[in-house]
C-alpha cells in the first residue's frame, strides 16, 4: 500500500495530538516510505503521519529552501522553535496556505519567518534544521498537524468563518472522509 488515502478534516486523528514514536522498526520505515510516495503523488510539500491516519509524531517535507536548494526529509518526534509572528493581517498574495487535508482550498495565515525543527531520523540520528520563509512555514504547518491542529483552525477572521463554511459545504468536518492521490482529484 505505497500511496495511502489522505484524511480530510473531521477525521479524529487529525484533531488530537499525535504520540511520540518509541519503536523504530520496519513498520515505521514503511510508513515513512509510503508518506514520501503519498506526498509526491498528491502533490504536496509536506505531509504529517496523521494525514495518512497514523497518530504518530512523524512528518516528511520536500521543498527548496531560501537558497533554492532542494530539501527533502523526515523528522520524527519534532520539537519546534519559532521566531516572532508579525502583527497585522495575513497577505492574500504571499501568505496563502493550503493543506492536503482541506484539499483544493487556500486561506491566508500569518507565520513566523524563522523556525528551527529538531528531532531524529529513522536511525535515531539527531536532526536540527533552521529555516526561513516558506521552508519555515512548512515546518510550522506540519508541526501543528502533530499537535492536532489544522491551519484552518488557526485562521483570523474573516477567514476562519469562510473556511468553516467551505468545509461544511463540501460535506467535510465529519469522520471517514479521505481522498486518494492519483485517483481522486479534489483540486477541481
Ligand atoms: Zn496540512
Amino acid at each position: 500500500m505505497p500511496i495511502r488515502p489522505i484524511t480530510i478534516t473531521g477525521e479524529p486523528v487529525l484533531h488530537h495530538p499525535a504520540e511520540e514514536v518509541t519503536v523504530f522498526d520496519d513498520e515505521l520505515r514503511q510508513l515513512v516510505a509510503d508518506m514520501f510516495e503519498t506526498m509526491d503523488e498528491a502533490p504536496g510539500v509536506g505531509l504529517a503521519a496523521t494525514q495518512v491516519g497514523v497518530g504518530k509524531r512523524v512528518f516528511v517535507y520536500d521543498y527548496p529552501d531560501d537558497d533554492d536548494n532542494e530539501r527533502r526529509g523526515v523528522i520524527i518526534n519534532p520539537v519546534l522553535e519559532i521566531g516572532p509572528i508579525e502583527e497585522g493581517e495575513a497577505d492574500w498574495d504571499t501568505e496563502l496556505e493550503g493543506c492536503l487535508s482541506v484539499p483544493g482550498e487556500r486561506f491566508p495565515i500569518k507565520r513566523a519567518d524563522w523556525a528551527k525543527v529538531s528531532g531524529v531520523d529513522l536511525d535515531k540520528n539527531p536532526i536540527s534544521i533552521e529555516a526561513t520563509g516558506w521552508f519555515a512555514r512548512i515546518f510550522q504547518h506540519e508541526f501543528d498537524h502533530l499537535e492536532g491542529k489544522l491551519y484552518v483552525n488557526k485562521l483570523a477572521e474573516p477567514h476562519f468563518t469562510a473556511a468553516k463554511s467551505v468545509i461544511a459545504e463540501r460535506g467535510w468536518g465529519v469522520p471517514n472522509k479521505t481522498w486518494l492521490p492519483g485517483v481522486d482529484n479534489l483540486e477541481d
